[in-house]
């Protein structure tokens, strides 16, 4: 069986996969790494999800990479845009050639004795063909995302089956499903269902965004007109990184007051809906959550687009039960009807950890749901490897650049002092397990328990602080006790 050796091996080609790549080869000049990619093309989320409207809910600025500034005038960019973005970073910095396509991993073995990973992959071939192909390196490096690319999650709902109209969830969307004039109804509250129905309501009859309970949600500027000035009269990276530090800042302070002043957080939010929506709009029923701001993700709506939508009467939110699935819609638990055309169930995705490797350690495998992260980024006992995961209060690059960053100091480090292996591990007994999400959103809940833990104290604690992370990460020791090295 054919086998080549690298010294990391990056899986997936996404958003964190290509940035990983670019801060490698600029870090680690010598060092070489392929990118292991199970579909055909670069992009991840900015390819696979195809629903009509898709946008980043963050703004660019943060969730572009530090080291390639966003220069769109719109802070909110489209899935499209954002796309080429992924991919012209890939194309620039010669990123693309390092990536083979159709490989997906399926395991990956570590051998303490060759100090190396063996990792098992299934490349499918032009035909559709699989064949089980071998690799080998010294440094795993997951940027696989966070979720199922398979299917998104669908509630089991009763009388589906009964339903003449199409059924179609949003990772599942294709070109061909036609909306125009017809009445369309949303299932769900999230970034998703309100970012398709303004979308939607530009050509169908009528869409309704059906919510078992209501999210925030925070209209924001599309466009940035600080940074589109700033970016007149600065240096492009200059501009860019004041904006950045902007934002950072600005999301930091958000998300603490949200923490430490909920009730006022909460007054300001609903101001601003009632002010878009009007003072006769029931928002105590479908706008006002029964959580506080930040105990799930906020919403974020550009340019107040689903307000408008509302007040102009092309979309309706409707707060309530399914009862059922019918011929003709949805019949609610309070007994009233929703017709409908197309149903689109707007209703999350299935987490999945690790990319859904098997990992083993000398012939153990490792049980990632119990097993604690360090610095939210690498595994107690598992050596040579680490994942990309973003923040859940914050843009997902921020987290995804340092942890890039600290891979790369780790990398060069064990060369300097030629170690082969490093391996963090818990000594201390007082550290107790915790989910490390603690997001109350149904995603979130339905997956915790098989996620990796965070520890109650550093370095096993997830900070979610993107200044706290700076220091950690890009200027924490690397030889802190915790880490070992062989
Ligand atoms: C609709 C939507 C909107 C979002 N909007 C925002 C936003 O505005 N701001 C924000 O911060 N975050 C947002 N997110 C989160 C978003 O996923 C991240 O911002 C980011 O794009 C994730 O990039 P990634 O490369 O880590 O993962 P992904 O984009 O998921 O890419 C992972 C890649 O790894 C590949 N892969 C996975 N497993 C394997 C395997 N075993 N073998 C080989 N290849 C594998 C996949 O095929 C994929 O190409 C959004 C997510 C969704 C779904």
């Amino acid at each position: 069986m054919q086998q080549e050796h690298f010294d990391v091996l990056i899986v997936g080609a996404g958003l964190s996969g290509i940035g990983a790549g670019y801060h490698l080869q600029t870090r680690c000049p010598g060092k070489s790494y392929l990118i292991l990619e199970g579909r055909d093309c670069i992009g991840g989320t900015w390819d696979l999800f195809r629903y009509p409207g898709i946008r980043s809910d963050s703004d660019m600025f943060t969730l572009g990479y530090s080291f390639k500034p966003w220069t769109d005038p719109k802070a909110i960019a489209d899935g499209p845009q954002i796309l080429n973005y992924v991919r012209e970073t890939a194309v620039e910095n010669g990123i693309e050639q390092h990536v083979r396509f159709r490989h997906r991993v399926k395991r990956a073995a570590w051998s303490t004795p060759e100090a190396r990973w063996t990792v098992e992959v299934e490349r499918t071939a032009g035909e559709g063909a699989i064949e089980l192909v071998r690799f080998t390196c010294n440094f795993l490096f997951l940027c696989a995302g966070y979720y199922k690319y398979e299917a998104g999650y669908t509630p089991e709902f009763a009388g589906v089956a009964d339903f003449a109209g199409r059924i179609v969830h949003p990772q599942k969307w294709t070109e061909d499903i036609d909306y125009a004039g017809k009445r369309v109804v949303v299932i769900g509250s999230g970034a998703t269902a309100v970012t398709l129905v303004p979308e939607l309501a530009k050509k169908a009859a009528q869409v309704t965004m059906l919510q078992r309970s209501p999210t925030y949600v925070v209209s924001r500027p599309a466009q940035d007109p600080l940074a589109n000035k700033l970016r007149r009269n600065l240096p492009m990276r200059l501009a860019y990184h004041v904006i950045r530090w902007r934002n950072v800042m600005w999301g930091m302070f958000f998300f603490q007051l949200s923490r430490r002043r909920p009730d006022k957080v909460k007054n300001l939010i609903l101001g601003g809906v009632r002010a878009a929506l009007g003072p006769d709009y029931d928002i105590a029923t479908h706008f006002t959550p029964r959580y506080n701001p930040w105990d799930q993700r906020l919403c974020l709506v550009p340019d107040g687009d689903l307000f408008k939508a509302i007040r102009e009467k092309r979309a309706a939110v409707v707060t309530s039960e399914i009862d059922t699935f019918t011929h003709d819609g949805i019949r609610l638990k309070d007994g009233s009807e929703l017709p409908a055309d197309i149903i689109v169930t707007a209703t999350g995705l299935v987490l999945q950890v690790v990319g859904g490797l098997e990992v083993s350690v000398d012939g153990r495998a490792v049980d990632f749901a119990n097993t604690l992260t360090y610095k939210g980024m690498m595994y107690a006992d598992v050596p040579n490897i680490a994942s990309a995961f973003g923040y859940t209060n914050a843009s997902w690059t921020l987290k995804c650049d340092l942890t890039c960053e600290y891979v790369c100091r780790l990398i060069n480090y064990m060369d300097r002092h030629n170690f082969r292996q490093c391996m963090p591990h818990n000594a201390d007994p007082d550290i107790t397990a915790q989910p490390s999400l603690d997001f109350t959103s149904g995603y979130v809940q339905r997956s915790v328990a098989k996620m990796p833990k965070q520890g109650s104290k550093q370095p096993w604690r997830l900070y979610q602080n993107y200044a706290l992370d700076i220091v950690s990460l890009r200027f924490g020791r690397i030889d802190d006790g915790v880490m070992q090295y062989s």
